[in-house]
């Protein structure tokens, strides 16, 4: 399959009074169409940086992001965003919350409108379409903000550590649902998480960064035996353990380097 972003040597540094803060340098990396993709690595390391730019938000300051679309158009892929928190509005509806982003766009047709009912009715939430986000559990709401996200008809889906505001248990839950809806599109998704067993569980590939400036340590395809039942399942897979190792061992040979 062709890969519909290529990204060439990505380079990005902050810089304030107080110097320069080098975030990112040489990242290099294709993602093909319909690929879940997880890019992990520590705190601070530069994954936020890097996946605003590959939206669009910011501008690298050194590199390129190539892209070859399957139909030989070359507009930029249209982006979806899904943040840590939902980011829910309290005095809106549900109903009211999933369409914010038609509505601010411009871009309330039938079509759309439509869409977002089938989606609402598809993952169960039709019933609350005139509660307020707080009288959902937080499984509910980021299925809200999934439909929110999916509305505008994206074809790149950005994940920046979507679950990590959750607790444990609710993580394991709502993490594996969600993925399975968002693969169930078809779309391609770049998730950025900080958490290993996460990535493994839930992605097509792990490219895992190394601390800051964040380079690109390892790449690593992944396939499980039990993916096909759940990412929970997928967990106890035997490679399960042998992927984790492995980028765990590259995760914490930075320091021996240096
Ligand atoms: P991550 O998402 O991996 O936790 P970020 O991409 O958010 O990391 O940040 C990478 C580094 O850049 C961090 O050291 C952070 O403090 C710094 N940084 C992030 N945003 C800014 C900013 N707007 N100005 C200056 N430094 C920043
Ligand atoms: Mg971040």
């Amino acid at each position: 399959m062709q890969n519909i972003l290529e990204l060439k040597n990505i380079g990005y540094s902050y810089h304030s009074l107080q110097g320069e803060t080098k975030a990112l340098e040489n990242i290099s990396f294709g993602v093909a169409e319909g690929e879940f993709v997880a890019v992990a690595g520590p705190s601070g390391c530069g994954k936020s940086t890097l996946l605003s730019i590959i939206s669009g938000l910011i501008e690298p300051e050194t590199g390129t992001i190539a892209v070859n679309n399957p139909d030989g158009s070359l507009h930029y892929p249209r982006v979806g965003y899904m943040l840590q928190r939902d980011h829910l509005f309290e005095w809106r509806t549900i109903y009211k919350n999933v369409i914010l982003g038609l509505e601010i766009n411009h871009m309330m047709t039938r079509e759309r409108l439509a869409y977002v009912d089938q989606l609402l009715f598809d993952y169960g939430l039709d019933k609350f379409r005139e509660k307020r986000p707080s009288e959902l559990s937080g499984g509910m709401k980021q299925r809200a903000a999934l439909i929110r996200t999916l509305a505008l008809d994206p074809q790149l889906l950005l994940l920046d550590e979507p679950f990590s505001a959750l607790d444990y248990q609710t993580r394991l839950m709502v993490s594996a649902d969600i993925c399975r809806l968002i693969r169930n599109t078809g779309k391609t998704v770049i998730m950025i998480t900080h958490d290993l067993s996460e990535a493994i569980s839930l992605s097509d590939r792990v490219i895992l960064l190394s601390k800051r400036p964040a380079v690109v340590k390892v790449q690593m395809p992944i396939q499980l035996t039990l993916a096909d039942d759940s990412p929970l399942a997928a967990r106890n897979a035997p490679e399960f353990q042998y992927y984790f190792n492995q980028l765990w061992e590259e995760l914490n040979s930075e320091g021996k380097e240096m």
